[in-house]
């Protein structure tokens, strides 16, 4: 089976208009892409039938995923912040299903924000019993889960593969799997490889992203380590390629996520660039090691 190599269309746009679509629909399939991640911020504002009927033309398969906010924190001790994150989750799932995705992830389990309190033993419960019903819905319709871990500075929750694992252990959900991004295992965990084979099956998306979030191999992160660990764990999912620059502003994101510098200007000489050094990556890893 031929392993799909995904693009965010944060690459390619900040929004989702119809203009923002074909653009990111378009640049991703000439750039040799097999799967768009979409972005679910706003999942009113995504128009289903002509995403719909564009991913069929150009043969792209989608991902969705989204973060939540201060507003929709399902991880808060306020029960009116956490009934409208549950709204919002379900209303995203709803349109993931509806384009065909089998995928919802992103840092679905709290905000992504600077937190400055430890998370709360009340909070972590929410957001267990709001993913617990999520979960139930997206089995319904044959759809998985993604909890993407994420570094300090964007949650309190989820900063460890180990911290996602217990988490899916308890909630008991078969179809709960753990997102990895090498951007924040980077800066969280102990190495590129551990984290990947305790995941093991449980592993279901991988988020390929530098330390600097720019052009791949131009930073620290041990990516032959990563895409031999991927091997080892036997990881058949998507890998998909995720980099922010400030020469892609995104509206009520770009500053969370703390994108200052242009890590890029030329978004498809990126974007060729990755596609190459991914498939590259995989081969090396499927090569023998003598
Ligand atoms: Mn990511």
């Amino acid at each position: 089976m031929k392993q799909k190599i995904g693009i965010h269309a944060f690459v390619w746009v900040g929004g989702w208009s119809e203009e923002e679509c074909r653009q990111a629909l378009e640049s991703s399939r000439t750039s040799g892409y097999d799967l768009i991640e979409i972005p679910l911020l706003e999942p009113a504002a995504i128009d289903v039938a002509l995403t719909r009927s564009l991913l069929e033309k150009t043969g792209l398969e989608a991902t969705c995923t989204l973060a939540l906010t201060p507003e929709t924190d399902i991880s808060s001790t306020d029960e009116a912040v956490v009934a409208r994150g549950e709204r919002l989750l379900h209303d995203a799932l709803a349109v993931a299903r509806d384009l065909g995705a089998t995928y919802l992830g992103g840092v679905i389990f709290g905000a992504l924000t600077r937190y400055r309190e430890p998370l709360a033993p009340a909070g972590r419960l929410n957001s267990m019993r709001v993913l617990a019903r999520l979960a139930e819905q997206a089995a319904a319709s044959g759809m998985q889960l993604g909890l993407e871990v994420v570094n300090r500075y964007e949650s309190n929750f989820l900063n460890t593969a180990e911290q996602a694992l217990s988490l899916i252990e308890e909630i008991g959900a078969p179809n709960l799997v753990v997102h990895l991004d090498t951007y924040h295992m980077n800066i969280e965990e102990e190495n590129f490889v551990k984290p990947v084979v305790a995941c093991g099956k449980r592993l279901g998306y991988v988020h390929v992203g530098e330390s600097h979030r720019g052009y791949l191999g131009t930073g620290t992160v041990d990516f032959p380590a990563f895409f031999r660990a991927l091997r080892q764990a036997g990881y058949q999912g998507p890998i998909t390629f995720e980099s922010f620059s400030r020469a892609q502003e995104i509206a009520n994101l770009s500053g969370d996520l703390a994108i200052w510098r242009y890590t890029w200007t030329d978004r498809f000489d990126l974007a060729r660039h990755a596609r190459a050094f991914i498939a590259a990556g995989l081969e090396a890893a499927d090569t023998p090691e003598d």
